[in-house]
């Protein structure tokens, strides 16, 4: 059971017909899971099952998935609903589409799994529009999930119904935030809403809903049939079991790799990245998403990719979007797309976020054409640090976090770029 290298995701990766429902039945315990719970586990059974492995959510947040689901009240009448979060939209992530493209079957027993737990007879899987092929992979694997009658009523004779719905976003990032998402389900403008109330209570149509990321959905089966324990042999203690990383940047082999939480950097980057690709050479690493404060070289050195590991570097594991920066990219122009990647998909409703989004955005307009003043750098900091938890969700801070961090760290470049002539941009 310990390899090192285990699958608890893609299991069905590099098979013929990956993602068919019979690929997914012969080669990975495919649809047992859902058997054995609707066979005869409690709801109570699933979500201490689900709490006692400590998964935590995928999305980025990390909260305790089994916690989450055990705040949707129990004797409340009337639907109650779960939402798959596809719309994975933070730069720099391309692992739940991953998912999608070699093992959607996986996502949909998980979410039967996660519907009986919370008492929800709907469910819908929310994937952003841009994602035109996972769409179709996702209505297949559902179309073929009706076929064989694991959704829709009576599943497996027990009395339980689970009816299960794609529904595809607009493509905006602030869709990816729950409350928003569920506005954009709910037919209105994608805007997050001030909590509490939080959705297990009042969520879609004011009902208890729960929406957890696809990755943290799609472990869920394999937690069912092998236990809490066995997930727990990989990982670390806060950080159990394994994680998928979509690497990006200037490597020999970039990708989506799942390995066990805690794994070391140096190994992702070299072993499963393959490496720098020849004559580059890191300068920096962004190890959660755009979000994610930037990490220098020397910070990187010992680091493993676990949620404790990031916090304690002053950063986050986020999502699990690798990014490599390169010694020939510039530092400059890769503040300048991360902020105005934030303004322009700011919602506008508070003043922080839509106003201090937009003067960043305009300081590194300055910067770049290098009419900017040099105390306009500092200037990038003074007004993220104003940014910082004073909104209604976290876009704000995902944007003045990583702009302190970059200014704190690669002052000398931003200041060597403002003061250098036309040319030294990056090639
Ligand atoms: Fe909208 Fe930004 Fe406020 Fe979030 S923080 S609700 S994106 S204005």
């Amino acid at each position: 059971m310990s390899e090192a290298k285990p699958k608890i995701i893609l299991r069905t990766e590099g098979f013929p017909d990956q993602r068919s429902i019979k690929t997914y039945v012969d080669k990975a315990e495919g649809y047992t899971a859902v058997r054995k719970v609707l066979g005869g586990l409690s709801r109570e059974q699933v979500i201490e099952e689900v709490k006692q492995s400590g998964l935590r959510g995928r999305g980025g947040a990390g909260f305790l998935t089994g916690l989450k689901w055990s705040f949707v009240p129990k004797d409340m009448p009337g639907p109650k609903y779960l939402i798959c979060n596809n719309d994975e939209s933070e730069p720099g992530t391309f692992k739940d589409r991953y998912i999608c493209t070699v093992n959607p079957h996986q996502i949909i027993e998980g979410m039967i799994i996660a519907a009986y737990a919370i008492g929800a007879n709907k469910g819908y899987i929310y994937t952003r529009w841009e994602f035109q092929e996972e769409i179709g992979y996702l209505e297949t694997a559902i179309k073929e999930a009706y076929e064989a009658g694991f959704l829709g009523k009576n599943l497996f004779g027990s009395g339980f119904d689970f009816e299960l719905d794609h529904y595809s976003g607009a493509g905006a990032y602030i869709c990816g935030e729950e409350t928003g998402l569920i506005s954009s389900l709910e037919g209105k403008k994608g805007q997050p809403k001030v909590k509490p109330p939080f959705p297990a209570v009042s969520g879609y149509l004011g009902r208890p809903t729960i929406v957890n990321n696809t990755e943290t959905l799609a472990n869920v089966p394999w937690i069912i049939n092998h236990g809490a324990k066995a997930f727990r042999q990989w990982g670390t203690e806060k950080s159990p079991g394994t994680k998928l990383f979509s690497i990006s940047g200037a490597l020999n082999k970039p990708g989506v790799y799942e390995v066990p939480l805690g794994y070391p950097f140096a190994s992702l980057l070299n072993d499963e990245g393959g490496g720098m690709q020849a004559g580059r050479s890191l300068k920096a690493l962004i190890p959660g998403g755009a979000s994610a404060p930037v990490l220098t070289p020397t910070e990187c050195e010992g680091l493993t990719m676990d949620y404790e590991a990031m916090a304690q570097r002053g950063t986050m594991l986020g999502s699990g979007a690798v990014m490599i920066i390169d010694d020939r990219q510039s530092i400059a122009e890769l503040l300048k797309v991360t902020i105005e990647f934030f303004a322009h998909e700011s919602c506008g409703q508070c003043t922080p976020c839509r106003e201090g989004t937009g003067w960043l955005n305009n300081i590194m307009d300055g910067i770049l054409d290098r009419s900017a003043k040099p105390d306009n750098i500092e200037r990038l900091r003074t007004v993220s640090r104003n940014m910082g938890g004073k909104t209604i969700c976290a876009l704000s801070d995902a944007c003045a976090m990583p702009v302190m961090a970059f200014v704190q760290k690669f002052s000398d470049e931003l200041q060597a770029y403002l003061a250098a002539g036309s040319g030294s941009h990056s090639k």
